[in-house]
């Protein structure tokens, strides 16, 4: 069956434009699997990539869609700008190097990685995204691991408002305060590393809820994602799991479960700090 065409929902963003609800992330996919990988992805169903220039495979996530016969218009394709190209001349390069790295005419979202309060540049980026906008060869714009009050600084200076804001989150950090100031602007939220890099598997409280459904511990920590609107982007690069990852959308967690999962947050973190991090 297959999952995403099926029942992945499409969610309107801020700007007017769809994205299906979960996608692929491919952080630390080599780029010796990487082509294989995106065209086994697209073929179980997943209409959405989340790469990054800093992963270092742009260029196979651009190969794997072209090679896969879909068309470019049904898949979702994000990169993002690392920190040391931040600043206005210097994203505008980035921008067009990341494009013809990708060489599929055109990315549905871009975002800044990270905010890297130190360098103070991130109002300038986002000045060359919006430039990009206005010529069509970008077409949603977003930031990545922005606390509410970077989100702030950057609308105060915005023409367009960002779409998304990717951060951590899994159960044991959900995000609340960042999720709130999201919602302020309309933006929605993705949760990257959102199974807690496989941290749930054997939690009791995910594998009691998850036997209830006849479900893995890893689906029902995406279903519970999916439950409170958030954007998600699993990776895994075996492909037995990755149609698990996908097979989310034909039951649901009851009230009770959720705020069972809710009771997990412990606040932790597994990437870095975003106010120190860059
Ligand atoms: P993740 O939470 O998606 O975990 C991936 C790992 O979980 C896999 O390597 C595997 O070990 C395990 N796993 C996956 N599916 C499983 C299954 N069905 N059963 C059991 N274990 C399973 O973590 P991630 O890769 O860090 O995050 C996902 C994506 O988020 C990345 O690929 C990348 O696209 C994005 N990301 C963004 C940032 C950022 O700063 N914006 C940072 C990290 C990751």
């Amino acid at each position: 069956m297959n999952f995403q065409l099926e029942q992945n929902p499409q969610i309107t963003l801020n700007d007017g434009n769809t994205i299906p609800q979960l996608g692929l992330g491919v952080y630390k996919v080599g780029q010796d699997i990487g082509v294989e990988l995106v065209k086994t992805a697209l073929d179980l169903g997943y209409r959405r990539i989340d790469t990054a220039s800093i992963y270092d495979n742009e260029i196979e996530v651009g190969g794997g869609i072209r090679q896969s016969g879909i068309a470019r218009e049904e898949i979702f394709v994000t990169t993002k700008i690392w920190n040391d190209r931040q600043g206005y001349h210097d994203a505008l390069e980035a921008i067009d190097e990341g494009l013809a790295r990708l060489n599929i005419g055109y990315v549905d979202m871009l975002l800044i990685h990270w905010p890297v309060p130190r360098q103070n540049k991130f109002v300038d980026t986002w000045r060359a995204f919006e430039e990009t906008v206005a010529t069509g060869r970008v077409r949603s714009i977003g930031v990545s691991n922005f606390h509410p009050q970077h989100i702030e600084q950057l609308v105060e200076h915005a023409q367009i408002l960002p779409s998304i804001n990717q951060v951590e989150m899994h159960p044991a950090l959900q995000q609340t305060e960042v999720r709130v100031a999201n919602e302020k602007y309309g933006i929605k939220t993705e949760a990257w590393s959102p199974l807690g890099r496989g941290m749930f598997s054997e939690n009791p409280v995910i594998t009691e809820i998850a036997k209830n459904h006849g479900k893995t511990a890893a689906q029902t920590v995406l279903r519970w994602h999916i439950q409170l609107g958030n954007l998600v982007i699993p990776k895994s690069s075996n492909p037995v799991r990755l149609a698990e990852n996908i097979d989310v959308f034909d039951f649901s967690l009851s009230a009770d479960e959720m705020e069972q999962i809710k009771t997990l947050d412990s606040g932790h973190r597994i990437g870095p700090n975003p106010e120190t991090f860059g």
